[in-house]
């Protein structure tokens, strides 16, 4: 058996493709287009890849995007003074805070002080917790594309056996929600969890967000099970996942690779989350 590889790039570029023309409808509407802040603190490599990466295709899809990056020795106070601007700022629609912050930060604090109409990484507890309870609201990008990638595959979901490795509050626990609200039954897996290679070979569809590489053996799948490879690990063999890519493509259904899967979702989803707040607050302000 072979797996069906889910092309995480051209599911992005369907995803990018909606956003353009709700934008551009938008645009039409309201005489603006979306707008997306982004805001680094400090000058790490990787946090300035994905920020201009960000930018970048938010320009892509015809949003206005800004990026906001300040001095690694930035204050918490001097921080909550900037997003407190951008929360006034009528033009601006998301702003993201790219993580991780330095010492003298708080993530929770930050999330907290991210409006949650603008809050478009879905991070902050209102939007948290309006997922909880099922309400409008943006959704973590990660595992929304997931769920998006299932769909597109026409995998089943309800009914189906789904382990979660990894409970993090930007993968795990998010996808553990979406998957439990589409009726699967859902497991979620962590570091105290005993026998891992047993449970997630009870997964029909099995997500692993780790952060180690290459751990889950191809024996740890269900033969058919549809496979998640969210992992992005860097190693001396270049990028690979938390999946042990060669071994699962012998047993499993279907299997997201590394890179070329779920990474591209991600962005996308960012912006599909972006016009949705953008959405959202004018249709509010609109009714008032
Ligand atoms: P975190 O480090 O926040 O969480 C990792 C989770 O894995 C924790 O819950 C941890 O358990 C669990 N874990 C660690 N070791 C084991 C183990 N041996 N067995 C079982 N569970 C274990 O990571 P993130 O959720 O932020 O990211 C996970 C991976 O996904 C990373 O590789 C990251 O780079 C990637 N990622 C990719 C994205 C994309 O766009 N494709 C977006 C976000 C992340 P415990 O809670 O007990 O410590």
């Amino acid at each position: 058996m072979s797996a069906t590889i889910i092309d995480g790039k051209a599911a992005a570029e369907e995803v990018r493709e909606q956003v353009r023309e709700k934008v551009a409808a938008f645009a039409d509407r309201h005489g603006r287009s979306p707008g997306l802040v982004g805001v680094q603190v400090g000058d790490d490599p990787a946090s300035e890849i994905y920020q201009k990466r960000k930018a970048e295709a938010a320009e892509g899809v015809g949003m206005i995007s800004r990026r906001v990056v300040l001095p690694a020795e930035t204050t918490q106070a001097e921080l909550d003074a900037v997003l407190d601007d951008l929360n006034a700022d009528d033009a601006v629609d998301g702003v993201l805070v790219q993580l991780p912050v330095p010492d003298q930060l708080s993530e929770s604090h930050i999330a907290a002080r991210i409006h949650p109409d603008k809050d478009v990484d879905g991070f902050g507890a209102a939007n948290l917790g309006r997922l909880v309870r099922g309400e409008p609201a943006p959704v973590p990008c990660t595992p929304q594309g997931v769920m998006y990638m299932l769909d597109r595959h026409e995998i089943p979901i309800e009914g189906a056996n789904a382990v979660v490795v990894g409970r993090s509050l930007i993968v795990g626990k998010p996808q553990a929600l979406l998957l439990t609200a589409r009726s699967a039954t859902v497991t979620v897996a962590h570091s105290r969890t005993r026998d891992l290679p047993a449970l997630c070979r009870t997964a029909d569809i099995l997500v692993a967000a780790v952060g180690r590489p290459e751990m889950i053996r191809g024996d740890w799948i269900k033969p058919g099970a549809a496979v998640i490879d969210v992992g992005i690990n860097r190693t001396d063999d270049g990028l690979v996942g938390d999946v042990a890519d060669a071994e699962a493509r012998e047993v499993a259904g279907w299997l997201t690779p590394v890179p070329g899967g779920v990474g591209p979702m991600t962005i996308a989803f960012l912006l599909s989350n972006t016009v949705e707040a953008a959405e959202r607050r004018l249709g509010a302000s609109e009714q008032e």
